[in-house]
């Protein structure tokens, strides 16, 4: 069997018998065996994933089988399916078992889709090269001495290294687009509120969605369309009906969409000469093409990171509070006493940069800083939010690099947190601003790695974010 890089021509070939669900899982199963090194999983379900494709090579034979038959996909650590582990890549949840299915799965099992396994992350989502989760470090496969970019590293490497179809992670402040970005694969982050976070552990509530890597746009809007839509489960999400996205993608008129791209992102310091060259191309290839794509300012841009490590550790801090080794997770064995259980748990459980967040969350939360930090944190965000839709009143899309720059080495970044948290900088106006955004991987620099062309959307107009980004990946290249 040859590597399947797209469901249509995978599911053709189910559909006419020339290949049978099981044979895509044991292709998949050797491919998870050879690249083992990468670390990209945490755990395989291997036999449960063959069952499956057996049933399902069954309802294909009848006519029955989902829209999603036989597409073989992973799911990051931090998102539950029944009665399988699942731990955020921490150590806090070490064999922690769920009892119940994430909205997105049920949603993805229910058109048969066999998930072949959870991926290795960042601790609770908190990352941006995956050396903070507690189960080792994830290999970029396009240089094994790179990080994959993180937090959804294992998610990202998984698609990127062809170990499955697509992936599903999750998104704070661009840990699906950075990835992808750094790995050369398709990753979105939906608008806020579009895909339930029902089951999705969390990390900053106001912020987090769940998203896909795939390795074109077509694979990612069906997984969009069948996991999005409302949820009794989550308050917060939209009512708003999901358009059929993969059909109705060739509806959209490419050509007449007015594009910006922020003048701000492009004279960043810090930024590779190679990706703003990658960009400002990309911008004249579009204007040669008919396209009206126009330089806007966004003078907001460097109050994106501070803003977002407020609100994030601020939420954070509340929503760990739950490992308290009590409920469920890992409880220290020294402990003797109910605060003894709290503190030894909680220091024995969490990794460092955990520890770093909870502690900076509580401090922006303390009564006597709370309007000092968390209050102004939420004004701006609002600034932010103002002046992101100003400029999408007058454009249909915002274009951007996805990342400052390519894949960088392990340990780089180990010494200096900020450094690392300034990788987001391009990354967390669409979770700030609940947005939706997506990194395609149309870069590619001389030192032989990709980097990734964002685009950011209106709210919930994921249709017109993905059929630009079909064009853009399709007929532009
Ligand atoms: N890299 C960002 C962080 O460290 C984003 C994480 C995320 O999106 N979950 O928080």
């Amino acid at each position: 069997m040859n590597l399947y890089r797209s469901y249509k021509n995978l599911q053709d070939d189910l559909q006419n018998g020339s290949v049978k669900c099981v044979e895509v899982v044991n292709y998949y199963l050797s491919r998870i065996e050879q690249n083992k090194g990468l670390n990209a999983f945490l755990e395989v379900w291997g036999d449960e994933a063959l069952q499956r494709a057996e049933a399902i090579d069954e309802k294909i034979k009848q006519g029955k089988a989902g829209r999603l038959a036989g597409m073989v996909i992973a799911i990051k650590d931090n998102i539950c399916y029944k009665y399988h582990k699942v731990s955020a890549a921490s150590k806090i949840l070490e064999g922690f078992v769920s009892l119940y299915s994430a909205t997105a799965v049920e949603r993805l099992l229910a058109e048969d889709a066999i998930i072949i396994g959870r991926t290795n992350c960042d601790e609770f989502a908190m990352g941006s090269s995956n050396e903070n989760s507690a189960y080792g470090k994830v290999l970029n496969p396009c240089d094994n001495t790179r990080v994959p970019g993180g937090s959804s590293g294992g998610s990202a490497v998984a698609v990127a290294a062809g170990l499955c179809m697509a992936a599903l992670g999750s998104d704070t402040g661009g840990s699906i687009r950075q990835p992808a970005s750094f790995c050369g694969v398709v990753g979105i982050k939906p608008s806020y509120g579009r895909i339930s976070r029902y089951g999705l552990i969390a990390y900053a509530s106001s912020l987090d969605q769940i998203g896909t890597f795939t390795n074109n746009i077509h694979d990612c809007a069906l997984l969009l369309e069948i996991m999005a839509g409302k949820d009794g489960y989550d308050s917060t999400m939209s009512q708003k009906p999901v358009p059929a996205l993969s059909e109705e993608l060739p509806s959209v008129n490419v050509k007449k969409l007015k594009v910006a791209y922020l003048e701000d992102c492009l004279n960043r310091e810090g930024l590779d000469p190679e990706i703003k060259k990658g960009v400002l191309n990309m911008v004249q290839a579009l204007k040669d093409a008919g396209h009206v794509v126009e330089p806007v300012s966004f003078p907001f841009l460097d109050y994106g990171v501070p803003v977002y490590y407020v609100l994030t550790t601020a939420e954070a801090s509340s929503n760990l509070s739950r490992y308290a080794g009590v409920n469920f997770g890992y409880r220290s064995p020294a402990a003797t006493n109910i605060e003894s259980t709290y503190k030894k748990s909680r220091s024995e459980g969490f990794g460092t940069e955990v520890k770093r967040r909870i502690m900076t969350g509580t401090f922006v939360l303390s009564a006597g800083y709370y309007d000092a930090y968390y209050a102004k944190g939420q004004k701006v965000r609002r600034l932010f939010l103002d002046k992101t839709n100003a400029i999408l009143e007058k454009y249909d899309l915002i274009l951007s690099p996805t990342t400052p720059g390519t894949a960088f080495k392990f340990g780089q970044n180990d010494l200096d947190p900020v450094k690392m948290y300034l990788e987001d900088i391009f990354t967390v106006q669409a979770p700030i601003t609940g947005l939706p955004a997506i990194s395609l991987p149309l870069g590619r620099h001389s030192n032989g790695l990709p980097f990734g062309i964002q685009l950011m959307g209106r709210k919930y107009d994921e249709l017109t974010l993905l059929a630009f980004s079909k064009y853009l990946m399709e007929d532009m290249k």
